[in-house]
């Protein structure tokens, strides 16, 4: 299986309006004062009519939809499936998907939505059934949090061993950085008593 064919772009957009509109800490800092608009912005900009579309009435909308994709990383990280799978169709019942064929250039695509369907459902129904495609493939195991000190940030694991712990390189790093200067604090210390 590819992977592309399981993370689609739901799951992606999931994990970026985790990241980009719930407070917490990222790589080692708390999250600085959100812009929300612009973030949305950053995270429908694979579809230009959303980007156009997004207004500040639908600010709140984003942030409430952000949390509740973070409280299904949250179950799902501490191997509370059953939960996430519950929350995920809770969302699913209230937004359901509305696939529709649209004509481009004289080719047929088919779409989640039809192109006038309002941004914040439409969202949440692609990013709701991504995560669920994630779960209905047991490829619930590839979304996590990250394990660095002071950071909650959430990602969906692309890496063929599905052996992924941190949000980011950075984190990685981070965590490395740290683990090494640990064992080093040990091993002079051990020296010195000796
Ligand atoms: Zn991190």
């Amino acid at each position: 299986m590819k992977l592309d064919s399981y993370i689609d772009a739901g799951t992606l957009a999931s994990v970026e309006f985790a990241n980009k509109l719930t407070p917490g800490y990222a790589n080692g800092k708390p999250v600085a004062e959100i812009d929300v608009l612009q973030a949305v912005r950053e995270v429908v900009a694979i579809d230009p009519p959303s980007v156009a579309a997004v207004s500040e009435n639908d600010a709140d909308g984003f942030v409430a939809l952000a949390e509740r994709l973070r409280a299904i990383f949250v179950d799902i990280d501490r191997g509370d499936i059953d939960d996430a799978a519950e929350l995920l169709n809770n969302i699913l019942l209230e937004h359901p998907a509305t696939p529709y064929l649209a004509k481009e250039e004289g080719v047929w695509h088919l779409h989640h939505h039809p192109a006038n369907a309002a941004v914040l459902p439409m969202w949440t129904a692609i990013c709701a059934e991504g995560l669920a495609r994630m779960i209905g493939t047991q490829n619930a195991h590839r979304l996590g949090i990250c394990m660095a000190d002071n950071c909650d940030r959430v990602f969906a694991d692309t890496s063929k061993n599905a052996t992924r712990r941190f949000c980011s390189s950075a984190c990685q790093n981070r965590t490395k950085t740290a683990a090494f200067r640990a064992r080093k604090r040990d091993a002079e210390a051990n020296e010195s008593k000796s």
